[in-house]
């Protein structure tokens, strides 16, 4: 491993005027970037270390929602009643995540900024947009049976590994942030991550040194069901293949509202209006659930070795809606 320096943050503010020099990586978990660091996969000259910030609170907000500090441990969050009670897909995405051990460890703001799994971004020897701007993309024609079939370019081709973040997108989360001038932001989930066009290497809207201190999620929605279904190639300890985030609403056979995510599909987690708009005020049959596939997967695009996450993912969003549906 690279020799590195490292300084202990005693505030949000001077963690985000510490983290703005070139090199400079946050750390609180570590459940991530250390694997990356001695992989050479990710070379830091220094870590700012954020783990005692006053960060790792979970507040009430006055329209019912809640505010999740940046370092709540994965664990706690899944474990809190107020998550269990109003937004069950958040705790249900949190517990089919990683192990016990890595969510006690693994924050809520590194949770939301862990690297992709594409084998070829941990493996130095091969090339890699993501890791070595502009030195290709081996996955395209390589082992993708886990990567993307939505979002994708021509530069890559990875998916985001996270279940909590596509629970978040279904909630409608905000991300608070603090930047190095001392501004805060809040940034709505959905505008939080980057495609990869040309430039894979930038993942979210985050300026050097802009720190997350908090997601914020609104008041939950009145009589919804809520749904996290992972299909993976184990029962636990594993990726998502296709994962489907719910948060359904009914009006006797009619869908009232609906939002769904959906995590191992795009390099983001995945979110497109049209799905939902295809069957919030529709019967909730199997003929309104499969149209909702049709428009979901329009543009999907396998690479071969992933050819069978479209169908896979088509059958795994009638059968969540079957169940967010009563059906
Ligand atoms: Fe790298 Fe992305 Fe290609 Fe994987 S898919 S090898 S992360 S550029």
């Amino acid at each position: 491993m690279k020799l590195f320096d490292y300084a202990r943050a005693d505030s949000a503010e001077a963690a985000a005027r510490a983290g703005t020099g070139e090199g400079t990586r946050f750390i609180a978990g570590g459940t991530n970037l250390l694997d990356l660091m001695k992989l050479q996969v990710e070379t830091p000259d220094k870590l700012v270390d954020i783990t005692r910030l006053p960060l790792d609170g979970i507040e009430e907000r006055d329209d019912g929602g809640l505010t999740i500090g940046a370092l709540v441990p994965n664990s706690d969050l899944a474990a809190d009643f107020r998550v269990i009670e109003r937004y069950e897909v958040l705790s249900r995405a949190l517990l089919a995540g990683a192990s016990g051990q890595l969510r006690n460890k693994a924050t809520t703001g590194g949770n939301l900024l862990q690297r992709t799994r594409c084998y070829y971004f941990y493996d130095v020897a091969t090339p890699c947009n993501k890791r070595e701007p502009g030195s290709g993309c081996a996955a395209r024609e390589g082992h993708n049976r886990i990567l993307a079939v939505l979002g994708t370019s021509d530069k890559c081709i990875a998916t985001h590994p996270s279940d909590m973040a596509v629970a978040m997108r279904a909630l409608d989360a905000m991300v608070l942030t603090l930047k190095a001038d001392g501004d805060r932001r809040r940034i709505a989930l959905g505008d939080f991550y980057r495609l990869p066009g040309d430039t894979p290497e930038i993942e979210t809207v985050l300026e050097p040194g802009e720190l997350i201190t908090a997601v914020e999620l609104p008041a939950p929605v009145a009589g919804a069901r809520h749904l996290y279904r992972k299909v993976r190639d184990r029962a636990s300890y594993a990726f998502a293949l296709v994962s489907v985030a719910g948060v359904v609403a009914m009006e006797g056979d009619t869908v009232k509202s609906a939002a769904l995510a959906f995590g191992g599909l795009g390099p983001v987690p995945w979110r497109d209006p049209a799905v939902e708009a295809a069957i919030v005020g529709k019967p909730a049959t199997d003929a309104t659930f499969a149209a909702a596939a049709d428009v979901l997967l329009a543009d999907a695009r396998g690479f071969g070795a992933n050819d069978f996450k479209i169908p896979l993912a088509r059958r795994t969003l009638i059968a969540s809606l079957r169940e967010l549906t009563g059906k």
